[in-house]
């Protein structure tokens, strides 16, 4: 249970910008950090409208927020609008953190990290198997990115749009060229959604992930093989919820592993608190306030 706090002239803020912002469980998660570790610090949500996010962004030096989480749809633009950008934020083409260092902001991206460490702590070694990623927008790159580096020997783009998932494909293809550290090995390939509904390519998954926003408002998911998948395929929805989703439920109902992003959404949050605060959380507290925020605790 978070202890009730006071906040005096010297607090010092961090946030999230987002439209729309209610719904996130990212204040609830660094809240209870701040307060585990005693720190005169809050984490606040902001309504943010795209054509404000100029303003907004300009606003963190000017008010001196320690740094800002950044959600739908901001992702993408506010990269541009950065001093600086990690690597990672490059790569994935959008930033999900802005870290303020003295006034001058630097854009990063803990998704990739945050499902990579969460599918790490569920066991999952991918070395040279295919991982099958449903899905061709910002989270469906941090997906392949994090198959990437759990060593994935190939990885299958599959999305409603296949034009989409060939630029995603081509992307990660440059970047596997200029950069041997995340697997050279790894072929990429593309494909609609009609071929997850047959058995061929799924019979060969270590690994499944929805990376699309299917599932968010209720309805079902595409109708796959799951039966055509082998007895230790991990599928990962990256939906977080109160109940499993669809995906996850027929899944399930085939006796196959099935975890949702709740794990993924708790590691790229303690990710983004160190980067903000320049110290890890205390360990366990945000994933832990997450799942209570879920009613899952
Ligand atoms: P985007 O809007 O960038 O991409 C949405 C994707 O979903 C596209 O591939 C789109 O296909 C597909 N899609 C949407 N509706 C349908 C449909 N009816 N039928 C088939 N395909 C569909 O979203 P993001 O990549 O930013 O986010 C995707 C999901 O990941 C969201 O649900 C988000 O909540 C979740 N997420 C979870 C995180 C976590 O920490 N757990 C972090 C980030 C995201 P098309 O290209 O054809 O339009």
């Amino acid at each position: 249970m978070e202890q009730s706090r006071t906040l005096s002239g010297r607090s010092r803020f961090t946030a999230i910008f987002g439209d729309p912002v209610e719904h996130s469980l990212s204040p609830a998660m660094h809240n209870a950090a701040y307060a585990g570790l005693a720190m005169d610090r809050a984490y606040l949500a902001f309504h943010v409208t795209p054509d404000r996010l100029r303003d907004a962004i300009r606003a963190i030096p000017a008010l001196g927020l320690l740094g800002v989480n950044l959600t739908v749809p901001h992702k993408q633009r506010a990269a541009r609008m950065m001093a600086r950008l990690s690597d990672e934020a490059r790569i994935l083409g959008a930033i999900n953190c802005v870290v303020n260092r003295e006034g001058v902001l630097s854009g990063d991206n803990t998704d990739a990290r945050g499902l990579e460490a969460d599918l790490r702590e569920a066991g999952l070694e991918l070395e040279a198997k295919l991982a099958v990623i449903i899905g061709a927008g910002g989270a469906a790159a941090a997906a392949v990115l994090a198959a990437l580096r759990l060593g994935a020997g190939r990885i299958a783009i599959g999305n409603r749009t296949r034009a989409r998932a060939q630029a995603l494909a081509r992307r990660f293809a440059r970047h596997i060229t200029a950069r041997g550290k995340d697997r050279a090995r790894a072929t990429i390939t593309t494909c609609g959604l009609d071929t997850l509904t047959r058995p061929d390519l799924l019979a060969q998954a270590a690994l499944v992930v929805n990376a699309t926003s299917i599932g968010l408002q209720g309805g079902g998911f595409i109708p796959l093989d799951y039966a055509a998948t082998s007895d230790d395929c991990l599928f990962y929805d990256l939906i977080y919820a109160r109940e499993p989703t669809p995906f996850l439920q027929s899944a399930a109902a085939r006796g196959r592993r099935a975890l949702d992003g709740a794990g993924m959404l708790a590691e790229q949050g303690e990710l983004a608190f160190e980067l903000f605060n320049g110290t890890p959380p205390p360990p366990g507290a945000m994933r832990t306030a997450l799942l209570a925020a879920l009613g899952r605790a």
